[in-house]
């Protein structure tokens, strides 16, 4: 039994359910939203199953977490 009906194993591209394909998300932090490249797609619009966006956070947060928020001044001691 032969059958010329074989599914190839294409990897249809998948729309990222996060932003519906569009690549990008809108964000409100700061009052105003703005667009945001999709963390979850990598703002490529295509769902990526082996794309960790929660491994991009929280490196991005420890990024952000180990940054100083400036040059600290130093203690002035009174004397
Ligand atoms: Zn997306």
């Amino acid at each position: 039994m032969s059958t010329d009906e074989e599914t190839p194993e294409d990897l249809e591209p998948v729309p990222c359910t996060v932003c519906r394909g569009t690549g990008t998300l809108i964000s409100n932090l700061g009052g105003s939203p703005f667009e945001v490249p999709c963390a979850w797609c990598d703002g490529t619009g295509t769902f990526l199953p082996d794309h960790d966006a929660q491994a991009q956070r929280r490196a991005a947060a420890e990024a952000a977490g180990e940054t100083p928020a400036g040059p600290t001044a130093p203690v002035a001691e009174t004397d």
